[in-house]
């Protein structure tokens, strides 16, 4: 079994922003996945099947969103709702903290969630899950504290929000960027059920040291003439480390509906 799992950063409301994935252009994708006969799944659903014995759908993929980006709430939800698709969300709190601090803008200026959209989609069936206060680069981040402790009280902060305005506690964390260190992995041990990463290119900052996606999966083989890892790297599978599961951001690899096409396929295939 290949899970396929996309991650992006919501839909484009904001002329102008870099995000070039706008509503009809996912609509258009996830049509291709609900056309091959794909079936959503959460981390639930996951955990069960890998550790519980549970079943997932004969065709799982997971949808996986990170940042409080309205676009999640109003045109993310919907598009995926036609097909029966939820969702997976991993929140940075201090988006948030930061535009409730300053007073939640009018709804055409509002870049962000409200924390009562975050709910609804939480209530639509959304996992939710988490992705730190401020957002570091989790390899620099490393080099200026070995010891974990900042990185620990975003985690811990990250999560009060969460549970204070959702009721949720965060099980699964997203890292952040591509960034990645061994401290963060042994605080997001001891946290939470799963790690995932993200997917753009080849390579990661590892450490302090850029590296091979791959080699920090531990998958063997050439990176793909695409500019990505080995074909291999980009799937779930029972094999996968469950701190280190991918995820292939939408606007890279896979923003072409042939492309995006393709690497469904390819979980058919094994
Ligand atoms: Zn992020």
């Amino acid at each position: 079994m290949r899970i396929p799992i996309t991650m992006s950063h919501g839909t484009d409301q904001f002329p102008g922003h870099s995000n070039r994935l706008t509503l009809e252009h996912f609509a258009r994708l996830v049509a291709i996945a609900h056309e091959l006969g794909f079936q959503s799944i959460s981390y639930d659903d996951l955990a069960a099947w890998l550790w519980h014995g549970g079943a997932l759908p004969e065709r799982p993929i997971m949808f996986d969103f990170d940042h409080p980006m309205k676009s999640m709430r109003h045109e993310v939800l919907p598009a995926l709702e036609r097909h029966g698709y939820t969702a997976n969300l991993f929140l940075n709190t201090g988006m948030l903290d930061d535009m409730y601090r300053a007073g939640v803008p009018d709804f055409a200026e509002r870049r962000y969630l409200l924390w009562e959209e975050a709910g609804e989609l939480a209530a639509a069936g959304w996992q939710i899950g988490a992705h730190t206060v401020t957002h570091p680069n989790l390899s620099e981040l490393s080099l200026e504290d070995p010891s974990g402790e900042k990185l620990r009280a975003e985690l811990a902060q990250c999560d009060a929000m969460i549970e204070r305005h959702l009721g949720i506690t965060p099980q699964d964390f997203a890292f952040t960027g591509t960034s990645w260190s061994s401290a963060a992995e042994r605080e997001v041990k001891a946290r939470y059920r799963f790690g995932r990463l993200w997917i753009v290119g080849a390579e990661y900052q590892v450490d302090g040291k850029k590296t091979r996606y791959a080699d920090l999966v531990g998958v063997p083989g050439e990176d793909e003439a695409d500019g990505g890892p080995p074909h291999a790297a980009r799937y779930i599978t029972r094999d996968s480390d469950p701190y280190r599961l991918p995820s292939l951001e939408i606007n890279a690899l896979v923003f072409e509906p042939a492309a995006f096409r393709s690497y469904l396929e390819g979980a058919l295939r094994a």
